[in-house]
């Protein structure tokens, strides 16, 4: 890792270790729904989730796949220089429908040659065997990620979320993928700035972490989007979102504790529709929140995993 650049490990290395050059995520937008908006078990949306279940375009939803690939990506290779994709299936839950739904996408993404993988973001609950197969089969042919929601290891956040799993299914979860696809790549994703979220907890989540076995991890500041339960409690004053400074210092927190080997794919989230969101406004700043951090952290000296070896 070179800390004199970055004080944590960035996926960015990873992507160029495997692929031997920069390659860019883009997200394309499938008609979705998930097990939360389908009221499976009498459960309700997560309470920060927006209409577009988290989609990075949802206006492209109804665009032909193959077309919003060719239109994304030119926009891509011009604005940031790279000649390599992933394709990130990010809104909803990818592996909530029929298996097969998921392989056509699929198998249209991979007709483009520069297409170098894929990445499929969905959530503990949804990985039956025969999306494990799938999964396998195609890490076998091409690069896979898997982005698994976890959110928190925390039963009580998890059940204020409104998730609809457990910490414990998360942890089955990364199990089973880890013991039947050994060469899909597995990150998770994990919500800071919950109530009453302490330094401990952060900790805790970290060693947690190290302890499974997890490629990559992303990071989200609990932001407040309109039309979305959080925004009741947030309008009511029952939720405050954290200001950038605390944002940052609990990320650094959690880095300084976790296995400096694991990457990190971004250090703060930034709301995909600025014009759905109603609070931290910080959150729309996305290269100017990215700077504070990293001199928030160099500043005072804090880097990914300092405090890794003193676990047992
Ligand atoms: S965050 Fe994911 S699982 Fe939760 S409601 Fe939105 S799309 Fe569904």
């Amino acid at each position: 890792m070179d800390h004199l650049e970055r004080p944590y490990n960035p996926i960015n290395e990873y992507y160029k270790k495997r692929f031997g050059e920069k390659v860019y995520k883009i997200s394309v937008s499938v008609p979705g729904t998930c097990p939360n908006r389908e009221g499976i078990r009498g459960m309700k949306p997560c309470n920060f989730c927006d209409e577009w279940g988290s989609a990075a375009f949802p206006e492209f939803r109804e665009k032909e796949l193959s077309k919003q690939i060719e239109s994304i990506k030119e926009v891509v290779r011009i604005r940031h220089r790279v000649h390599k994709f992933l394709l990130y299936f990010q809104a909803y839950t990818n592996t909530f429908r029929k298996t097969q739904v998921l392989k056509d996408h699929i198998e249209v993404g991979l007709k483009s040659e520069d297409i170098c993988g894929i990445v499929v973001g969905t959530r503990p609950d949804c990985l039956s065997e025969n999306v494990v197969e799938l999964l396998n089969h195609y890490a076998e042919r091409t690069a896979v990620f898997v982005e698994l929601g976890v959110q928190s290891f925390d039963n009580g956040q998890l059940e204020w979320m409104r998730r609809g799993h457990s910490a414990e299914k998360s942890i089955w979860a990364i199990e089973k993928i880890r013991a039947q696809c050994p060469k899909v790549n597995l990150g998770i994703h994990l919500i800071f700035g919950l109530p009453q979220e302490t330094d401990s907890d952060l900790i805790k989540t970290a060693h947690t972490v190290n302890k499974l076995n997890i490629d990559n991890v992303k990071l989200h500041n609990l932001h407040v989007l309109t039309k979305t339960p959080l925004e009741q409690e947030y309008l009511r004053g029952d939720f405050k979102p954290l200001e950038r400074e605390e944002y940052v210092r609990r990320v650094g927190l959690f880095l300084r504790h976790l296995d400096p080997k694991i990457y990190v794919h971004r250090l703060t989230a930034v709301a995909s529709r600025h014009d759905e969101l109603v609070a931290p406004r910080w959150t729309t700043e996305k290269m100017r929140s990215y700077q504070f951090a990293i001199d928030y952290l160099k500043e005072r000296q804090w880097e990914q995993g300092q405090e890794f070896s003193k676990q047992s």
